[in-house]
């Protein structure tokens, strides 16, 4: 662990033990009479990207339509995501917030609610990086802001090339865009965390299986 300069962290299901675009769904269709069938609908496209079998840029177009979402559904996502960080990550605490200058967020998340959840953990908001939603007049999300990079298909590794951070790197995730960051080169290590979600098509790429965050430490 010692020796990489840069350690890169996915979101969903790696700092937090959910996928949060689903408890936005959860939150935005509370009185929806479809919430049940449109909330499934989100979950399945969501694993099919993360275990690699959709492109991620489909991925995320097909969901935003689902989704039923405004700007006032985000505060209360906020508060839910913060009850629910992965266990591990609050044990160590400490060792976050005292690496926090070579820790990086790399997620196809939205820096909208990822940067208010993770900098009280002591990440740095310039070290987080997302994509940005896109409203209408009304406060609606409409959709996810094509100029950013991390809208696209292995958008991760396309910000990793531009970003040049130290080497070596090292990227922990639990999805397939995360072991894509390995397959490309930009990190010479993919750790998988299997805290949260146990994804068979992402663990048989990686370098090493990360139960929990203890793991990291006593490496
Ligand atoms: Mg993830």
């Amino acid at each position: 662990m010692h020796h990489f300069a840069t350690i890169i962290i996915d979101f969903d299901s790696t700092l937090v033990q959910v996928e949060s675009l689903e408890d936005l769904a959860a939150i935005a269709l509370a009185d929806a009479p479809d919430r049940q069938e449109r909330i499934e609908a989100i979950t399945e496209l969501t694993n099919q990207a993360m275990a690699g079998t959709l492109p991620f840029d489909e991925a995320l177009s097909r969901r935003m339509p689902l989704l039923g979402a405004n700007r006032e559904h985000l505060s209360e996502l906020v508060r839910v995501l913060k009850g629910k960080y992965t266990p591990s990550l609050l044990r160590h605490k400490d060792w976050f917030q005292s690496n926090s200058e070579r820790l990086y967020v790399v997620s196809g998340g939205f820096r909208e609610f990822i940067v208010p959840v993770m900098e009280p953990i002591g990440f740095k908001p310039e070290h987080i990086f997302a994509n940005n939603f896109l409203f209408d007049d009304a406060g609606n999300i409409v959709g996810a802001d094509a100029d950013n990079i991390l809208s696209q298909d292995d958008g991760k590794t396309k910000l990793l090339k531009r970003l040049n951070l130290p080497s070596p790197r090292l990227i922990i995730g639990d999805g397939f865009s995360d072991y894509q960051l390995r397959a490309s080169g930009e990190c010479s290590a993919f750790y998988v965390l299997t805290e949260n979600i146990h994804r068979p098509q992402v663990v048989e790429r990686a370098d090493r299986i990360l139960s929990s965050f203890d793991d990291i430490l006593a490496l």
